[in-house]
C-alpha cells in the first residue's frame, strides 16, 4: 500500500512519506472512524482473508490511518540506509497504544520463558519496573551491566547462553546517559542475540540505529515524532519484514495494543513539521546549555553537546547533535529545585518530553519521589537536579525565564 515514496530529502519523507492517493479523493487521509471492513463479495473476503488481495478486515488488525504514520515512520528511521546489495532498506513499523506496549510486543514476540535479556541499568522508569516486576514472573529475567564497558558485556554472554536478547536505550532517560550501538550490536550479534534500541529521545532525525544492524527500533511517539503534546503512543519497527508480517504482527494482534485512527492522524500531522521542529529544538538546547554552563547558580550542566559530557565522543559518533534534553543540578539542592520550578513564568512544569514547549520537571520531587534517595543518588539523580526538554520558542524567551528563576531576588 506504500505510494511512490522515492523522495531524496528527510523533510520531503516527513510531510509526504507514506501517503496514498484516497479514495474520496480527500487532499489528507481522513480519520477512519470505523471498526469493520466490508465486502464485496463472499469470494472478495476469502481472497483478503488468505492474503492474496489487499484489504482492511477489522480496526485492530489495521486502518488507512494508522498504515499512512506507519509507513511514515518506517521510511524516516531507514531514510538513505541501504542493504549490503546496495538497494534501499525496507522496513516494517507497527502502531501502538504506548510506547510501553511497543516494548511489550517488542519482547514478547522475541524471547520466552527460560530466556534471558540483558540491558543497562539506566532505563526508562516503565521499561525499568516491566524488566524487573513483570517480566521475572513469567520466567524470563534481566542480566543487567554496564553497557559502557564491552568485555562487562562480553563476558556476560560467554557467561549465559540462555540470554537472548539486548535491549538498548540511548540516550538514556532521565541521565543522558549514552552508549555504543555499533559496539553493542556487533557482540550482540556475534552471539546472536535479537538487539533492540529505544530510539525515543534520539529520534530518527538524530540517529538511526539500523545503520548498525539492530533488529528493532521502538518509540514513545507521544514524545518528539508526534511532537505537541496532545496524544499517548509507540511504534515498534523490524528489519525482518517477514517475521514483521507473521509472529510479530499477530503478538500485536493478541496483546491488542493497537493504536486508533485518531491519534494516528494527530502523528501524522505532527510529523509533517518534524524536521523543522527538531532543527529548532537542538539548536535551542545548545544555547540553553551553554547559558547555564557559564551562569554561577548551576553546579553542574549534562548535555551530549557538551565537551564536558562524559558520553560526548559516543554522542558525536552516532548522533547528529547533541539533541534538545538536558538535565542541570542548581546549587542549593532540593529547596533550590522547588523553588526554581515555582519561579518559573513561561517553561511548563511537566513531565513528559518532546513537545513544541519547554518542559522542565524537578526529578526528586516528583519522578522520583518515590524512589529512596541513596538509590536515586545512585542513578545521578541528585536534589537539585531539574530535567529539561528543550522547545522550539525564540531562544530569548526561554533564557530570560531560566535566568529569572534561577537567580533569586535579592540573591
Ligand atoms: C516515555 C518513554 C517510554 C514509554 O512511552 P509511553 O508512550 O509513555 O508508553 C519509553 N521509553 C522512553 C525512553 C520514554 O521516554
Amino acid at each position: 500500500m506504500a505510494g511512490k515514496n522515492n523522495f531524496s530529502g528527510f523533510d520531503t519523507v516527513c510531510i509526504r512519506g507514506g501517503h496514498t492517493s484516497e479514495s474520496n479523493r480527500a487532499h489528507l487521509t481522513p480519520i477512519y472512524a470505523s471498526s469493520t471492513y466490508t465486502f464485496d463479495s463472499a469470494e472478495q473476503a476469502i481472497a483478503v482473508f488468505k492474503g492474496e488481495e489487499e484489504g482492511y478486515i477489522y480496526g485492530r488488525w489495521g486502518n488507512p490511518t494508522i498504515a499512512e504514520a506507519e509507513e511514515k515512520i518506517a521510511l524516516l528511521e531507514a531514510y538513505g540506509l541501504k542493504h549490503k546489495d546496495g538497494s534501499p532498506l525496507k522496513l516494517k513499523a507497527l502502531l501502538h497504544s504506548s510506547g510501553m506496549s511497543a516494548i511489550c510486543t517488542m519482547l514478547l514476540s522475541n524471547i520466552k520463558a527460560g530466556q534471558k535479556i540483558i540491558t543497562h541499568f539506566s532505563l526508562y522508569g516503565g521499561t525499568h519496573e516491566l524488566v524487573e516486576k513483570i517480566l521475572p514472573g513469567l520466567d524470563i529475567d534481566a542480566v543487567i551491566v554496564d553497557f559502557h564497558d564491552m568485555s562487562k558485556v562480553e563476558d556476560a554472554l560467554k557467561a549465559d547462553a540462555n540470554i537472548r536478547l539486548m535491549h538498548i536505550e540511548t540516550p538514556a532517560n532521565p541521565t543522558l546517559q549514552c552508549v555504543d550501538i555499533e559496539a553493542l550490536s556487533a557482540l550482540g550479534k556475534k552471539y546472536g542475540l535479537t538487539v533492540c534500541v529505544d530510539n525515543t529521545f534520539a529520534t530518527p532525525y538524530l540517529q538511526q540505529p539500523f545503520k548498525y544492524d539492530v533488529d528493532y527500533v521502538m518509540h514513545s511517539t507521544t514524545k518528539f515524532l508526534n511532537g505537541h503534546g496532545t496524544l499517548i503512543g509507540g511504534v515498534m519497527v523490524g528489519r525482518d519484514l517477514e517475521k514483521m508480517k507473521s509472529s510479530v504482527t499477530k503478538m500485536h494482534r493478541m496483546l491488542g495494543g493497537n493504536s486508533n485512527a485518531f491519534e494516528a492522524f494527530l502523528l501524522t500531522n505532527g510529523l509533517r513539521t518534524f524536521g523543522l521542529r527538531m532543527e529548532r529544538h537542538c539548536a535551542n538546547a545548545q544555547k540553553v546549555a551553554e547559558f547555564l554552563e557559564r551562569h554561577t547558580g548551576i553546579e553542574k550542566v549534562n548535555y551530549l553537546g557538551l565537551a564536558s559530557h562524559p558520553d560526548h565522543a559516543i554522542c558525536k559518533k552516532q548522533m547528529r547533535n547533541g539533541g534538545a534534553m538536558l538535565s542541570f543540578e542548581l546549587k542549593g539542592g532540593f529547596d533550590a529545585g522547588v523553588a526554581f520550578i515555582n519561579r518559573l513564568k513561561m517553561c511548563t512544569n511537566a513531565v513528559s518530553l518532546g513537545t513544541c514547549d519547554t518542559l522542565v520537571c524537578h526529578a526528586a520531587s516528583t519522578t522520583h519521589l518515590g524512589v529512596p534517595r541513596e538509590k536515586r543518588l545512585e542513578f545521578g539523580i541528585t536534589d537539585g537536579l531539574i530535567r529539561m526538554s528543550v522547545g522550539i520558542e525564540n531562544i530569548e524567551d526561554i533564557l530570560q525565564d531560566l535566568e529569572q528563576a534561577i537567580t533569586a531576588p535579592g540573591q
